[in-house]
Formats: structure tokens, C-alpha cells, sequence
């Protein structure tokens, strides 16, 4: 069944109120929870985060917003159970009251999420804890959960300027180095990352979860290899490959004042000879006691703030 998600209207100024949602079975709520497949989040173009304050941060970045789903406010603010039993009693009795509207103006930041989805044309609803369980797949979910429109480059848009850091990843498989690759790429102000070949997808909610809302602060692109190799012979910058027969201490070389792509192979096999052979640099990090590599993650952090290090200031 196809996924009933409507383009979003443009809205007159609104005030914030919900439309309050109680039944699994509720539609949207189905379609929301179909997001959980990578098929489905494709042919949506959408994807899920949680958390108040990065969805919220999200919207003000001007982060296309489908659905704003946040926690009954009434059933909030008694205690947060979240069993079933007690989230159909809170839902009869706050129905009455006018769910959220207190909740809505005793949190302004929410407040100021609803209005601002309202405002691009969103959906907002406002459910019960268990419906939001639902939605995460978790005992204890964020209170708020944003849908969004996905933003995906393909390679050709990206032009990297002097002392701009980019990341390739070959073929990363697992979502939880994928989301904190984007995390660390973001600490270090790198401005984007180039998905190459067949990887995990970003915008699965494990991914997105472990990017800690990185996902919207870090350009994403993706790029087939030999659209990577083709797009690497335009580009005269620096590509700094790892590998663990690389013969260059990765301190060795002078980063500072070119723009650069760092390079970095699969969990499993390592660069391809393609793509090592298309860098300029191939390095390796030095190790001493057992281990025979760094995880995919531990080592892309260890390059981008060696890479980085002349930007990187405290205070
Ligand atoms: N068995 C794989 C191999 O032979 O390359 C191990 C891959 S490692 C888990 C994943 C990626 O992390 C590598 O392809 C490389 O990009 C990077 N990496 C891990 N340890 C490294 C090290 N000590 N020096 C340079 N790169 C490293």
C-alpha cells in the first residue's frame, strides 16, 4: 500500500494546536510507522528524527517538516506512564480539556515547533506515549518526533574549497558508524559526506539516532564509484585514502590550505585498488598493541581532527 503522505500546503499563520490522534490504526500513524523500511523512506523522500530540541532546531533551519508528532501534554504532565490502560484514561478526560493546548503554552520551544510545521504546511498530532513507543520502537521515546524531508546530493554538486573537509565512504554497512561518522564530521566542521556505492542508508532511524541531530548540520551526497572516480579526476585537491598497507604516517602530510576529501574503505574489505589508486595520498595510523585495525568510525574520527587541527580552537 502506498504511503498516504500529502505535499504540504501552504498555511496562513496559525496558532498551535494539534489534532489528536489515539488509534494505532490512524493512517498517518501507519504511514509513519511504515518509515521504518528503507524502500518506503525512498519513495517518501522522508525520514524521522527524535527529540525536542533537534527537531526544533531542525524546523528553524528551515528543514522541510511533513509531521510533527509530540506527546499528549495532559498525559505528560501526569507522571509518564505510558501504559495502555492509563493513555486511554489521559486521552478521554484531556480530549475534553483541549489536548495540548496547555502543554503547548507551558513549553514554548514545542510551541514554537507546532506553529512553525503549521506555517510550512505540516501535519501536527499529538498522541499518546504509547503511540509514540509505537512510532520509535522504544520503552522510553523522545516526546516528540519530527518527519522530514530527506536531502540527498548527487556528487557533481559538490566543489570543495580550501581547507573544506569532505568525507568518502566506500560501501559503509553499518548504521551506527555511518551516524556518528556524521557526528564527528560535524564537530570538526567538515562540510559534507559522499556516499559511495551500495551503503547503509542515513536516513534509517538507527543512523539518524546516532548522528545526535548531526544529520541536518553535515551535506550528504552520494556518488556510484565510478562516479567518484570520475568526478576525483576534476578535482585538484587533496584525496587522502586509509589503508591499513598504507606507508605514510597520516601525520606526515600537510593538510592546511587545500581542500580535501578524506577517503575511507569498508568495514569489511578496505579500499578498492580503484579507489586507493585515485588518491593522493594513502596513509595509514600508526598502532602498536594487538588490534589489526580501527573501527570504520574510530578511525575516520582519529583523520578528521588531524585534518582539521589548525582549525580546532577551544573557546
Ligand atoms: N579488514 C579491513 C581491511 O583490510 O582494510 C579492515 C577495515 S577497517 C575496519 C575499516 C576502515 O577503517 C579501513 O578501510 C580504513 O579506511 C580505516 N582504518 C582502520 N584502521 C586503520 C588504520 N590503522 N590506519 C588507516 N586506516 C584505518
Amino acid at each position: 500500500m502506498k504511503p498516504r503522505f500529502q505535499r504540504p500546503r501552504p498555511a496562513a499563520p496559525v496558532a498551535p494546536v494539534s489534532r489528536v490522534v489515539t488509534s494505532l490504526t490512524n493512517p498517518l500513524i501507519k504511514d509513519i510507522r511504515a518509515l521504518d523500511m528503507r524502500k518506503v523512506r525512498q519513495e517518501a523522500g522522508l525520514f524521522i528524527a527524535e527529540g525536542l530540541k533537534l527537531v526544533a532546531d531542525a524546523i528553524e533551519a528551515g528543514w522541510p517538516i511533513r509531521i510533527l508528532v509530540h506527546r499528549s501534554g495532559a498525559e505528560f504532565d501526569r507522571s509518564g506512564s505510558n501504559s495502555a490502560q492509563k493513555s486511554r484514561e489521559a486521552d478521554a478526560s484531556f480530549r475534553s480539556e483541549g489536548i495540548g493546548k496547555r502543554y503547548a503554552e507551558d513549553k514554548p520551544m514545542l510551541a514554537r515547533a507546532v506553529r512553525a510545521t503549521r506555517q510550512a504546511g505540516g501535519e501536527v498530532l499529538e498522541v499518546t506515549g504509547e503511540i509514540l513507543e509505537k512510532l520509535s520502537r522504544r520503552d522510553n521515546p523522545q516526546t516528540v518526533i519530527g518527519v522530514f524531508e530527506q536531502r540527498l546530493e548527487k556528487i557533481d554538486s559538490v566543489k570543495i574549497a580550501r581547507d573544506q573537509i569532505w568525507i568518502g565512504l566506500d560501501r559503509v554497512r553499518d548504521p551506527g558508524n555511518l551516524g556518528t561518522i556524521i557526528r564527528t564530521a560535524d564537530a570538526v566542521g567538515a562540510e559534507g559526506i559522499v556516499l559511495i556505492g551500495d551503503t547503509t542508508d542515513p536516513f534509517g532511524i538507527e543512523a539518524v539516532r546516532a548522528t545526535m541531530g548531526s544529520i541536518f548540520n553535515v551535506r550528504l551526497a552520494t556518488a556510484t564509484p565510478q562516479a567518484f572516480l570520475a568526478w576525483r579526476r576534476s578535482f585538484d585537491g587533496l584525496v587522502v585514502g586509509t589503508h591499513l598497507s598504507g606507508t605514510h604516517d597520516y601525520r606526515e602530510v600537510t593538510y592546511a590550505g587545500s581542500p580535501c576529501l578524506l577517503l575511507m574503505g569498508n568495514e569489511q574489505q578496505g579500499l578498492p585498488d580503484d579507489l586507493a589508486a585515485a588518491c593522493s595520498h594513502l596513509v595509514k595510523i600508526p598502532m602498536r598493541g594487538q588490534a589489526d585495525s580501527l573501527n570504520l568510525a574510530v578511525a575516520t574520527g582519529v583523520m578528521l581532527f588531524e585534518i582539521a587541527r589548525g582549525q580546532l580552537k577551544l573557546g
